[in-house]
C-alpha cells in the first residue's frame, strides 16, 4: 500500500508552476522534504481549511491550484465539498490523501473506512475518483493536469508519517514568497502578450527577488 509521502512524491513528478496549498503537519513537512518551492504554501494552522484556501485562490486567479489535503481535515470541513461542487473552478484540483487517520496527531482513526469522500464529492456534482495504485495514480494526475475541470483525487494510503525534519522556514517567509510567486506568475502572463525580450528581463529580475526572499 502507498504511503502519504509516495502520493506526494508522485504528484510532484508532474508539477511545473502550479500553486500548491498543503495541509498542516506531516503533509507539509513531507512536501517540503520532497520539493520545496516558492509556489508551495505550507499551512501552519487552520486545520480543515486547506481545501477552502485552495478554492479561494483558484476562484480569484487565472492559475492552476492544487490543494493537498487529508481525510481528517476534509471530514471536519465537509461543507467545502458542497462549495467546490457549487463553484467548480476549472483550475482547481483537490488531492485528498486518505490514510483513515489523523496522522499528525498520532494516527487516531478517522471515519473514512466507512465514509467515502469520493462518493460525497460526487454527490456534490464533482468529478471525483479514488485510487490506491501507483500507475493508476500517475494516469489520473496526468489526465487531471491536462484537463480543464474541477477534480477531486482521493488517494488511499496507509497511516505512516515519514521521519522528516520540521520546515525551517519562518512563517512570514512562507507567506511572502508565496505571494511573490503569485505576482511573478501574474506578471509573466501579462508580459507574454508583450515583447519577449523585455519579458525575459523582467522575469529574471523577479525570479532573483523570490530567491532572495
Ligand atoms: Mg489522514
Amino acid at each position: 500500500m502507498l504511503r502519504r509521502i509516495d502520493a506526494i512524491r508522485i504528484l510532484m513528478e508532474y508539477i511545473t508552476d502550479e500553486l500548491i496549498v498543503c495541509n498542516i503537519g506531516f503533509p507539509s513537512r513531507e512536501l517540503y522534504h520532497i520539493k520545496d518551492r516558492p509556489e508551495n504554501f505550507y499551512m501552519l494552522g487552520s486545520m480543515g481549511l486547506c481545501s477552502s484556501i485552495g478554492l479561494g485562490l483558484a476562484l480569484s486567479l487565472d492559475k492552476r491550484v492544487i490543494a493537498i489535503d487529508g481525510d481528517g481535515s476534509v471530514l471536519m470541513n465537509l461543507g467545502t465539498l458542497s462549495t467546490i461542487g457549487h463553484t467548480k473552478p476549472d483550475n482547481f484540483i483537490l488531492y485528498i490523501i486518505d490514510n483513515s487517520a489523523y496522522g499528525s496527531t498520532g494516527n487516531q482513526k478517522t471515519q473514512t473506512e466507512t465514509t467515502s469522500l469520493k462518493d460525497i464529492a460526487r454527490a456534490c456534482g464533482i468529478d471525483a475518483i479514488e485510487v490506491s495504485q501507483k500507475e493508476e495514480l500517475r494516469r489520473v494526475i496526468k489526465e487531471s493536469l491536462n484537463g480543464n475541470r474541477t477534480k477531486i483525487i482521493v488517494v488511499k494510503v496507509e497511516p505512516y508519517n515519514e521521519k522528516v525534519e520540521n520546515i525551517p522556514l519562518h512563517p512570514m517567509c512562507i507567506k511572502f514568497r508565496f505571494i511573490e510567486s503569485i505576482k511573478y506568475h501574474k506578471n509573466n502572463n501579462k508580459n507574454n502578450n508583450k515583447n519577449n525580450n523585455k519579458n525575459n528581463k523582467i522575469n529574471k529580475s523577479m525570479k532573483d527577488e523570490i530567491i532572495i526572499i
